[in-house]
């Protein structure tokens, strides 16, 4: 199994390091690769796109000429995670932020995201998390996060903070509002390979 993590802008080597940790603690070979190229895009099995700042990855995926075939090849049901800005830009619809900064989303996932909700004060910070995905709760570690304010169609709420919904998921999509890749606990790594 290949995994490939989106290596344009953001959190890439902590996605790297807990894919593979995830594959050896589920016993599975494979590895995490990172990917920038068409051509990359078109030999993985799934993809991870990370945190970072979502205007500038959306920007990137179009000047390497990436973004049709992240969107085909998620149409054609690879796994896709989506965590922070990757989160935002799993989205169909963003809040008036996302129409300012001219950001594109990917579209694959029926919600609405707003960057930077949790803003002010709570800009990070860090909550355990009830989840539908696992009995114990999850650290989530927040860096001005996004969330979620609506889900529709096939797309379900995974896990919630206050009014938000800071986990999603759709087929085989996820989206995670804060960053998995931090906290040590890869249980979101592995859910997402056994998808
Ligand atoms: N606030 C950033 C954005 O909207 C996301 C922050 C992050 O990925 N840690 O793109």
């Amino acid at each position: 199994m290949k995994i490939g993590v989106l290596s344009v802008q953001g959190a890439v080597s902590e996605h790297v390091e807990m894919t593979d940790g995830a594959l050896r603690d589920l016993g599975r070979s494979g590895s995490a690769v990172v990917v920038r190229r068409v051509d990359q895009i078109e030999g993985i099995d799934s993809l991870i796109i990370p945190g970072g700042e979502s205007t500038t990855i959306s920007r990137l995926i179009d000047r390497q000429g990436l973004r049709d075939s992240i969107i085909k090849r998620g149409q054609e049901g690879m796994p896709i995670m989506g965590t922070c800005a990757g989160c935002v830009l799993m989205a169909r619809a963003g809040d008036d932020d996302v129409e300012r900064t001219d950001t594109k989303l990917l579209s694959l996932m029926d919600m609405k995201v707003v960057r930077n909700a949790f803003g002010g004060q709570r800009e990070s910070f860090e909550a355990e998390l009830d989840t539908v995905l696992f009995e114990e709760p999850f650290h989530g570690v927040f860096i001005r996060a996004p969330a979620m304010t609506e889900v529709w169609e096939d797309c379900a709420a995974l896990a919630r903070l206050d009014e938000h919904v800071v986990m999603a998921g759709q087929a085989d999509f996820l989206a995670v509002a804060f960053h998995p890749e931090l906290s040590g606990d890869s249980r979101i790594h592995r859910y997402f390979l056994d998808l």
